[in-house]
Order: structure tokens, then C-alpha cells, then sequence
């Protein structure tokens, strides 16, 4: 039984992993989270069966862990395996990245071989825009765009911060270590700054503890094989959390 008492209404948008659906409450919309996979910039595509699960569950429960931990994100209710109602934002055109481990992008730009512990954890902006490859950007970027002001990126660092301390704690007790992420933060309608988007395979990099084993999108960036085992070993590894 639904505690959210609303519609779905019309579809707004399409992303490439998530479609989006209005409902009857303004402040309200629905994700619905697909099985569609790409990298590079969409230039590659494919479908990882059974994704559209495990991002839809693993995202609310981290999201609850954040929630109970003094940070407001946009979760409200999951309603289905792969939907979920979340507060409608505005969202704040960046990529934020946290990086505890050199990796990906990190790793090549800086010629840091992957795996290399940072001394202290590392936050990235990019510009979200496709046409340009959400090009990496700072903080005077920023405000002289006018993506964010002062205050938002103050609040978005803090809250970057804090939710890689309790990520990196949570998934720790899983055998899981969090080598880097991607986080997305939006405004509600009274202006409140709430975490957005997700927190999943796709998003993250997961290495088991022990083995380095990758249990993230990676096996699908770089055609690894047993993409669709490593979401699903991690969504059997969450539920011991
Ligand atoms: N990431 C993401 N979406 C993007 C780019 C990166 O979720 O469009 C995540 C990625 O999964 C990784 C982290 O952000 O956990 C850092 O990615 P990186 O900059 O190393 O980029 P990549 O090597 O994936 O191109």
C-alpha cells in the first residue's frame, strides 16, 4: 500500500538510464530506472539485465543510510522494483566526484596508476553538458557561469564530504572498497539544497576489499564480462549491510 498518496501523470523526460514521469503532486515525480547501459559519452551502448533493480533498491537504501544521517536527499517512497517517488528539483547543472582511490579519468589525466590511495579525498566538478563531454571545471567556473553560488557550493562540499565518510564505513562492513563517485545535487521548490539522482553501480566504483575484484560498471566501460553478476553481487552483499 502506497503511503504517497499521488498519479503518475505524463512521462517528462527520458535520460539514458532513468525516465522520469510527473505525477499530481507538483513537488513529486516518479523514476523509473531501466536495464539501458552506455559509457563514453553514449557512444557505447547495451543493456545490463536486471540493473534497473538493483540501482532502483541500492540508491533508496543508501539514500534511507544518508536520510538517518543528517543528509536531505530526494528520496520519498519506492513503489515498484525499479520506480521510485522523489522530490522534484532543480537540478544544479554539475557532476560532483569524490575520489578516496586514483582511478578512471583521475588515473590517466594525472598518470597515477589505478588503485593509488589519495592522501585525502579528492572533489571534482564537471559541467553537466553532453555536447561538450561535461567538461571538468572549478569552482570560479562555477560562479562566474553562475551554476551555483558560494553558498550552495559551500553546502555541496560539506555534504560531499560527509556522505563519502558514510559510504566509505557502510560498504567497508560488505567488504567493498569505494574507490571513487559521482554524486548529482538539486533545489526544491522552497530552495532547500537536496542530494538527487543516484547512488549505484553506475555511479560508483566498487572493488571487493581483499581481491580488488571491479563490482561496478567498469566490466561494461571496458567489455570486462560479468557485468550483470557484479550488480547483482552487490545488491546480495547489501543486504547484509
Ligand atoms: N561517473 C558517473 N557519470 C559520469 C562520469 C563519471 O557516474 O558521467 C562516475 C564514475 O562511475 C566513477 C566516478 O564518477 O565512479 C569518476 O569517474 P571518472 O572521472 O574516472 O570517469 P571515467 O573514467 O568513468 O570516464
Amino acid at each position: 500500500m502506497r503511503q504517497t498518496d499521488m498519479k503518475k501523470l505524463n512521462q517528462m523526460y527520458e535520460g539514458k538510464a532513468k525516465k522520469v514521469f510527473a505525477t499530481d503532486d507538483p513537488d513529486l515525480v516518479i523514476v523509473s530506472y531501466k536495464d539501458d547501459a552506455t559509457a563514453l559519452n553514449g557512444k557505447k551502448r547495451g543493456t545490463i539485465s536486471g540493473k534497473g533493480v538493483v540501482n532502483n533498491q541500492m540508491s533508496n537504501q543508501l539514500m534511507k543510510m544518508l536520510e538517518k544521517n543528517g543528509v536531505p536527499t530526494h528520496f520519498v517512497e519506492e513503489i515498484s522494483d525499479t520506480e521510485t517517488v522523489v522530490k522534484k528539483v532543480t537540478i544544479v547543472p554539475l557532476e560532483v566526484i569524490v575520489r578516496n582511490v586514483a582511478a578512471g579519468s583521475l588515473s590517466k589525466r594525472l598518470g597515477v596508476p589505478e588503485g593509488t590511495p589519495l592522501r585525502k579525498p579528492v572533489i571534482e566538478y564537471c559541467y553537466k553538458c553532453d555536447e561538450l563531454d561535461d567538461p571538468m571545471v572549478n569552482e570560479y567556473h562555477i560562479a562566474a557561469m553562475g551554476w551555483a553560488d558560494d553558498d550552495t557550493m559551500k553546502k555541496i562540499a560539506t555534504y560531499a564530504l560527509k556522505i563519502d565518510k558514510l559510504l566509505i564505513a557502510y560498504f567497508k562492513k560488505v567488504n567493498v572498497d569505494l574507490i571513487d563517485f559521482k554524486l548529482e545535487f538539486g533545489k526544491t521548490s522552497d530552495g532547500t539544497l537536496i542530494l538527487a539522482d543516484e547512488i549505484s553501480p553506475d555511479t560508483c566504483r566498487f572493488w571487493d576489499s581483499k581481491t580488488h575484484e571491479k563490482l561496478d560498471k567498469d566490466r561494461f566501460r571496458r567489455d570486462m564480462g560479468g557485468v550483470e553478476e557484479a550488480y547483482e553481487e552487490m545488491a546480495r552483499r547489501l543486504q547484509n549491510a
